[in-house]
């Protein structure tokens, strides 16, 4: 939808003062956007606010809980499966600190500085598929 602004148009616009969409007249355009509004009832100048309509999700709690929660689920899901694996097999109890010149074979659970407990998948000649609370990596052993 393409819609063309010009200065002294008539544009329905949130008015901070006024706490609600009100009628404004444009005052300025930059780059074929309104800039300057001035608002037709309390006549108060302010910027023009494009695109974001009544932007305060951060003063309803509860419903950007619920927005919070929905985005985190994959990443929360692949953890809490890690958590389990790590949990039921007891991991971290046999886990070695990880480096390269230490070998790793499949099973065994080693502790990596960076990422963390990690799990040995497969072992391919020097090199080991480890499973990570973020994900596979592979890194060299033994
Ligand atoms: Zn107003």
């Amino acid at each position: 939808m393409i819609k063309s602004f010009y200065a002294g148009m008539d544009l329905d616009a949130p008015c901070g003062r006024c706490k609600g969409e009100t009628r404004h007249q444009v005052l300025t355009i930059t780059d074929g956007v309104p800039e300057k509004l001035i608002c037709g009832n309390c006549r108060s100048v302010h910027k023009y606010r494009a695109e974001k309509p009544k932007a305060e999700p951060k003063a309803r709690p509860t419903a950007s809980a619920k927005h919070t929660l929905q985005a985190q689920r994959p990443v929360q899901s692949l953890a809490t499966m890690f958590q389990r694996v790590l949990a039921e097999e007891q991991g971290g109890a046999s886990a070695r600190p990880y480096s390269p010149a230490t070998r790793f074979d499949e099973g065994q659970w080693m502790d990596h500085t960076s990422f963390g407990l990690g799990k040995v998948q497969k072992r391919l000649g020097k090199k080991v598929d480890v499973l990570f609370r973020d994900g596979l990596k592979t890194l060299i052993s033994g």
